[in-house]
């Protein structure tokens, strides 16, 4: 699949996940609820060398992983601190490295709505 990400079905309910490895060694992943099918993925991980599907993933983190239970809240600390919480989608200075095609998770929609039309 491309570039350190993918597409993982869950053989139990169907859902499908959208997987990426980050650094230090991609050693931290981050399973991301993808909310369309496979082949709206397939179609925007062509834009930009998968960068939107990156950047969407990255934003969901960094909107929602407070939410998680406290162990994992843990570990995403201990994650932040080994890329000495800057070089995260969390931590990372949006104002100096901007992200180049959505600001906000949400922002998804417009992507997937492009591919949904194409395909009409
Ligand atoms: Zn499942």
């Amino acid at each position: 699949m491309a570039n350190w990400i993918s597409l993982k079905l869950c053989p139990e309910c169907g859902t499908l996940w959208c997987f990426v490895p980050y650094e230090p060694y991609a050693s931290f992943s981050f399973l991301v609820k993808w909310p369309y099918d496979e082949k709206c993925f397939g179609s925007i991980a062509e834009i930009g060398d998968a960068r939107v599907l990156h950047e969407w993933h990255g934003a969901f983190l960094r909107e929602n992983w407070r939410s998680l239970a406290a162990d994992e809240i843990e570990a995403i600390d201990r994650w932040r601190q080994r890329t000495y919480m800057s070089h995260n989608p969390i931590d990372k200075d949006f104002a100096e490295y901007p992200n180049e095609y959505l600001s906000s998770a949400s922002e998804i929609v417009r992507y997937a709505e492009n591919t949904f039309n194409k395909s009409l």
